[in-house]
């Protein structure tokens, strides 16, 4: 707690005069350019490793970047209120699911569910099951990673899929109004990944990939 306490005292004596700006052109509204879904590890900082500012992202952070797909009976709402808000509320026109190495949620899910300590844990974790499934039955995105970051990329394609199992969201995909795209963080390299349907893997965002990203998005 000691470094977050004297975060905050560093924060205000430190915050410049173009931030104070923003800041208070940020309290009249916001208008962010992207949903970013990823997971409650503290290692996952997404604003540092994407250089945004406050007003950039709307960010979903919980256990395993999941999303529970639109046939769920879940009782938790809390994941699809973020993304209907965000639509709808907002208008986004880019989510982004990014899943990240050594993730605890998914060697979790590699160890069993019925393993997880905690009841509430278990059900949330059973929204990333299928992605040990993809793994499972063949899908090989990077034969080089750890059988644990194989199943984390395969994760991030299975909420992919997720997030496309609501009408609201597939009709703004089909309509070209929503862009739904997969990154992978790499911890121990501080490197962010693409996934790339082209070649069926995750490609490091370089200078090169970047500039093709961007001319996608044209
Ligand atoms: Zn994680």
């Amino acid at each position: 707690m000691k470094n977050l306490i004297e975060g905050i005292v560093d924060f205000r004596k430190n915050l410049t005069e173009e931030n104070r700006t923003l800041f208070a052109k940020l309290a009249l509204g916001q208008k962010p350019d992207a949903l970013f879904i990823a997971c409650s590890d503290s290692r996952v900082v997404p604003n540092l490793f994407a250089s945004t500012n406050p007003g950039d992202l709307f960010v979903l952070r919980n256990i395993g970047n999941l999303i529970p797909p639109a046939s769920s009976e879940s009782q938790d709402a809390s994941a699809q209120a973020a993304i209907e808000f965000s639509v709808y509320t907002l208008n986004i026109s880019n989510i982004i699911v990014c899943g990240h190495s050594e993730c605890g949620a998914i060697k979790s899910l590699t160890e069993g569910i019925d393993t997880v300590c905690c009841p509430h844990l278990a059900a949330w974790l059973k929204h990333g099951e299928e992605s040990l499934n993809k793994v499972k039955n063949g899908l090989i995105l990077n034969p080089k990673l750890s059988h644990h970051n194989q199943i984390s990329q395969a994760n991030v394609l299975q909420q992919m899929e997720h997030i496309t199992s609501y009408p609201f969201v597939r009709e703004r995909i089909e309509n070209k109004q929503v862009r739904v795209h997969g990154w992978w963080f790499d911890i121990a390299h501080a490197d962010v990944y693409c996934y790339e349907q082209q070649y069926n893997q995750f490609v490091l965002i370089d200078e090169n990939e970047a500039k093709l990203i961007l001319e996608r998005l044209g």
